[in-house]
Formats: C-alpha cells, sequence, structure tokens
C-alpha cells in the first residue's frame, strides 16, 4: 500500500513524516532538514525555489519572494513575486510540492496520499483552501487535523498508557492554540480548545523590529514600502537576535543602512533579556486568554493539569515558559523539539488511517473548535430584528457530530426560508464569520409560525453539512457548505494545476548550492568592505561553475567558497543559529 504521509503546513516552516518501524520519523528535505522554511522565492532567471535558499534569497531580494502566505488562506488576497501573482493556495502548494518530492526521494516510493495539520481556528473555507493545495500538489487529502490535536497525538503516543490531562501550548510563528486533552487507556480525548489566529513568534521578532526602527525615527509599516531592503536585512539580524537571547543574557544588533547594508560604522543597539521581556509583554499577555477559555469550556482547574506541553518554535523563548510558571503553577514540559511535534502527530494520525498495527490500541477523539449556528431573527415587544446568531453545535462539542433544532417561520405565508450558517462566538452574526447558506422553498401557505428542522453534521475533517426539512414533507434541503464555499470546479482545478505545472522549478540536487549562493550573497552587505572584493571573487567562481553544470568544478568552488567564509568567521549552518 503507498504511504500516507504526515504533513505540518505551517506559517514559517512545513515538516513531512511518516512512521518507521512503527515510530514516527521526520523526512529529511533537499537540503538535508527536516525544517522546510514556508518560503517561495523566484529568482532572476524565473526559477521557482522553496524553503532555505528561498528564505536567504528574501534578506536581499524580498520583491522575489513570499512568506507568512497562511496567513492569507482562505482570502481572495494574491501576493506578488518577481513579476508573478500567486494566490496562498498556490503558494502553499508549492510547498507541499516540494514536501511530496522529499518524501518521494527519501522513501523511493510515488507518496499520493497525505494528511495536513491546520490551526484549530481554521475556518471552513481556510480549511477548503489547505485541502485544495494538497490537490493541486497531486496528493490526495485524506484528513485535515488540527494542529494542537496533531501535537497531542504524539505526546499520547509515546505515553499512551498513563491516565492524565494534558494542556498544550502551542505557540507558532504567526498563530497561537490552546488544547486541553485526557489520555487515558490509549484513547486520546480532546476537551476543548481554545486560540488566536493572530498571534506567533514572527509578531515578536516584528515587534522588535519596530523598535528598533522606532529608534531611527521611522515607522515599520511605512519603512517596508519605501526601504523593503532595510526592513528585510533588519528582520533577519532581530529573527537571529530573537533566538539568540533564548541562551544569551544579551545581544548586539547592528542596525542596517536603507539599501539592507551593515556598514562597518553602522550604529548597534543592545539588547538584554530583560528589556526583551518588556518589549514584548503585551504579546505575553495576550496568551492568557485562550488558555483560561480552554479551562472553562473544560471546567478545568490548573491544578488538574498534570501536564503542560511546549509546542512550536516561538515557545523556546524563556519568556513562554515563565508565563507558563506564573499563569498555570507548572513547569512546562518539553519533551520533543516543539517545532518538530505537529509534524510527527500528522505521521501518527496517517497511520491511524491507514490501519497501520503500530497504533492498533490508540483511539483519538477531536472537537469542533468553534461554535456553528444560523441566523435568526428576534422579536422585541412586537418589532421584529434580525440579525442573531442561534448556536446549533456548541464549540468543543466531540465530533464527528449531529445536531437537528427546530425553527419557525416568521412571516404569515412565508414561502421560502434563507438559513444562513455562520460559526463564531457572538451573539449577532455580523461579528460572526458567514460560512454559507441552504435556501428552503415550497414550505406551503398558512400563518407564521410553521416548524422546520435545520440539521448540522459536523464531520472529523471539520466539514460541515447542513440539512434543512418540514416535518410533513418527505422533501430534505441539503448542502455541504465547504465545496460550495469558493470551492474549486474541476477545470479550475486542471487550471491551477497547469500553472504550477508551466513553472521553472529550480532543480532539486542543486538546492545546497542555491542556498549557500544567496547565503554569501546576503554577506556581501555584511562583511567589511576589506573583505568584500575577495567574497565577490568566489561568488563569482562558484556562479560560474554551477552555470557550467560541471559536478567537479561546483565542488571546486563550493568548497574554496566555504573555506573563505570561515577565514572571515562566518560559519554556514543555514538557518539555525
Ligand atoms: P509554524 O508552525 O507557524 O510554522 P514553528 O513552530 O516552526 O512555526 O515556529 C516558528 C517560530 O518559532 C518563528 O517565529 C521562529 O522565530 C520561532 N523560533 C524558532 N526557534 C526559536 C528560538 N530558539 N527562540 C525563539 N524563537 C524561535
Ligand atoms: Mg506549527
Amino acid at each position: 500500500m503507498p504511504p500516507i504521509i504526515g504533513i505540518d503546513l505551517g506559517t514559517t516552516n512545513s515538516l513531512c513524516a511518516h512512521l518507521v518501524e512503527g515510530v514516527p520519523r521526520l523526512i529529511p528535505n533537499a537540503v538535508g532538514e527536516v525544517l522546510t522554511p514556508s518560503v517561495v522565492g523566484v529568482t532572476e532567471s524565473g526559477q521557482v525555489l522553496v524553503g532555505a535558499a528561498a528564505k536567504e534569497l528574501r534578506v536581499t531580494q524580498p520583491d522575489r519572494c513570499a512568506s507568512c502566505f497562511k496567513r492569507f488562506m482562505g482570502s481572495n488576497e494574491t501576493l506578488a513575486i518577481g513579476g508573478q501573482s500567486f494566490t496562498p493556495i498556490e503558494l502553499s502548494s508549492l510547498v507541499l510540492q516540494s514536501l511530496r518530492d522529499d518524501a518521494r526521494h527519501h522513501l523511493r516510493e510515488m507518496v499520493t496520499e497525505a494528511v495536513i495539520t491546520v490551526p484549530a481556528y481554521f475556518n471552513d473555507n481556510q480549511r477548503q483552501a489547505t485541502k485544495l493545495a494538497g490537490e493541486m500538489a497531486g496528493l490526495l487529502v485524506r484528513r485535515i487535523v488540527n494542529e494542537p490535536t496533531a501535537a497531542a497525538l504524539t505526546y499520547g503516543f509515546h505515553d499512551r498508557n498513563s491516565e492524565k490531562r494534558l494542556l498544550v501550548i502551542d505557540l507558532g510563528g504567526g498563530t497561537f492554540d490552546v488544547t486541553l486533552m485526557d489520555v487515558f487507556e490509549g484513547t486520546l480525548e480532546i476537551v476543548s480548545t481554545a486560540g488566536e489566529s493572530f498571534l506567533g513568534g514572527e509578531d515578536f521578532t516584528d515587534r522588535l523590529v519596530a523598535t528598533l526602527l522606532q529608534k531611527q525615527g521611522l515607522q515599520l509599516e511605512s519603512a517596508e514600502l519605501r526601504e523593503p531592503l532595510r526592513v528585510a536585512r533588519l528582520r533577519q539580524q532581530c529573527e537571529t537576535a530573537k533566538r539568540q537571547l533564548t541562551t544569551k543574557e544579551s545581544v548586539v544588533i547592528t542596525l542596517p543602512d536603507d539599501v539592507g547594508h551593515l556598514l562597518p560604522d553602522a550604529p548597534t543597539v543592545r539588547i538584554d533579556r530583560t528589556s526583551y521581556a518588556k518589549l514584548v509583554s503585551p504579546l505575553v499577555e495576550r496568551l492568557s486568554q485562550p488558555v483560561a477559555k480552554a479551562l472553562r469550556d473544560g471546567q478545568c482547574n490548573p491544578a488538574d493539569i498534570a501536564d503542560v506541553i511546549l509546542v512550536g518554535g516561538a515557545t523556546r523563548m524563556p519568556v513562554v515558559a515563565d508565563f507558563v510558571r506564573e499563569f498555570l503553577d507548572k513547569e512546562p514540559l518539553c519533551k520533543f523539539n516543539p517545532d518538530e511535534v505537529v509534524g510527527l502527530g500528522a505521521a501518527v494520525q496517517a497511520a491511524l488511517i491507514a490501519d497501520d498495527q503500530a497504533v492498533e490500541d490508540l483511539v483519538m477523539t477531536d472537537v469542533c473548535p468553534f461554535t456553528l449556528g444560523i441566523e435568526v431573527v428576534k422579536e422585541f415587544l412586537g418589532e421584529i430584528k434580525p440579525g442573531y446568531f442561534v448556536p446549533i453545535i456548541h464549540r468543543n462539542t466531540t465530533i464527528p457530530v449531529s445536531k437537528e433544532e427546530p425553527f419557525q417561520t416568521v412571516a404569515p405565508n412565508q414561502r421560502e426560508v434563507n438559513v444562513v450558517v455562520y460559526q463564531g462566538e457572538h451573539r449577532r452574526v455580523e461579528k460572526n464569520f458567514k460560512i454559507g447558506e441552504l435556501k428552503v422553498t415550497g414550505i406551503p401557505p398558512g400563518p407564521a409560525g410553521k416548524q422546520f428542522f435545520v440539521r448540522f453534521t459536523y464531520d472529523i475533517n471539520g466539514i460541515l453539512e447542513v440539512e434543512a426539512y418540514l416535518p410533513e414533507s418527505p422533501k430534505k434541503f441539503r448542502t455541504v457548505l465547504t465545496q460550495h464555499a469558493k470551492s474549486f470546479d474541476k477545470q479550475e482545478l486542471e487550471d491551477a494545476v497547469r500553472k504550477l505545472q508551466s513553472l521553472k522549478y529550480y532543480p532539486r540536487e542543486d538546492l545546497v548550492n542555491q542556498r549557500l549562493l544567496r547565503y554569501c550573497e546576503r554577506l556581501v552587505g555584511e562583511v567589511s568592505p576589506f573583505h568584500r572584493s575577495e567574497l565577490e571573487a568566489a561568488i563569482d567562481t562558484f556562479e560560474a561553475a554551477m552555470s557550467s553544470g560541471e559536478r567537479e568544478a561546483v565542488e571546486f568552488a563550493h568548497n574554496g567558497l566555504l573555506q573563505i567564509l570561515s577565514t572571515l568567521g562566518y560559519e554556514f549552518r543555514g538557518d539555525r543559529e
């Protein structure tokens, strides 16, 4: 049977994993790493780059790259790179394609099926968009799983015989998710989940960037438009500094000039842990609300929690562990690499779908992360007011679930009802998210107050089916909302796939070289002018060797370049500072 791979399609990094001899393992990419930055670039010669090489390119040529596009999934936004326009679905699809190729390469098998994770707070549109991105990458998406659920699966998989309550805290690059779950006798039961879709490690970096720009009299938003090279370089400096502050007491940040160069006499700023903690405290404060909500929904006290599990690269920041200690009075647990837990869990989920023996005794139940309901009118002292929300499935109900509620017509001889479906927690629909509608027609004439029923069925993929019917009539009105919500038909999907196929991709075997080239191009703006020409000469030789296509020459130039880097005091380790 062809393998089903597990994919964590992250805002910042993506990973894929599968089960090896009954244990989830990550699959390395073309440059030998397990984290593939979710960055897409188009080189000067029009070739598409995905991952580490694109992330390097982003520092010197931000207009040729797109990142953080997961934040726009499900929207109509498009991103321009190198003069071409891409939708978030297409960009995600390029990342998925690259992961699929890595898996094919590594497993030496056709890989056509996958489980993909999404933030618990992704709405129907965003889930459908993710599924579509998978299809466009030639993957049959067997399941969309909530990221915190996948994280919990990793822990539950390794600790399945215990009996305890866990709280999973996932702070990634762009989203924050909290999940309360119970483990008992091999069963993982998600109790409640809450989160914020616009809070992640990138906001911490941005806060540092904005502060340093402010010190120079600049505003982040306008500087991003007017001096993108300065901002791109500063962001990269701040990202490194932020990571270093995880292990160091203080760091020095060199401020780039308006074209992104780090000149020898450039101003520097020293930041220590305490001042960083103070700077990001408004962001840390925002962590408490979703945690409190998940506990409230699960009717749980902090004292009931056995373990707090940290997931997501940004939980490496000491401020997050401090928050857990303070807010929950617990020492957080970090048994696995926090940025790998979701990917590993996706592989466990894939194994569950494939009926793999290794997970025979494992059962998992998930919840619907948000409330689903319809719009109704209310009558106040004879006055009819529209726009109210009535829940049908409450948030944190265990799924799959099917629930039915009775409703009534409001006007005499009302022949039609438009059932408008929303997701959200507010009592007024305008504050919630509309996910679709269903028209009920052919209601026989009669007085107001004629009863009809609406049934919601929410499946394990987070896909909602809505049915409505009149008790006296056999006819049912039915819609699967996600298929209606801005979904592609076959033709559109084929067109999209054709567009992706027509792109020129950078050859996989040359990605390591391409990444080194982009890294060195970044350094050109960083080394002292005294060494610049030496470095440039070595880059020229390397580029010439690469275009000649002669393996030996490329290898020779590659090594020469590494040697020069080392004499200049740089070690090429890629992304992981
Ligand atoms: P996502 O799931 O959104 O792709 P990840 O779990 O990979 O995100 O986490 C990425 C975020 O973690 C980024 O914002 C990155 O800056 C941050 N991060 C990674 N390592 C560290 C570290 N050592 N210290 C602080 N932040 C880190
Ligand atoms: Mg993540």
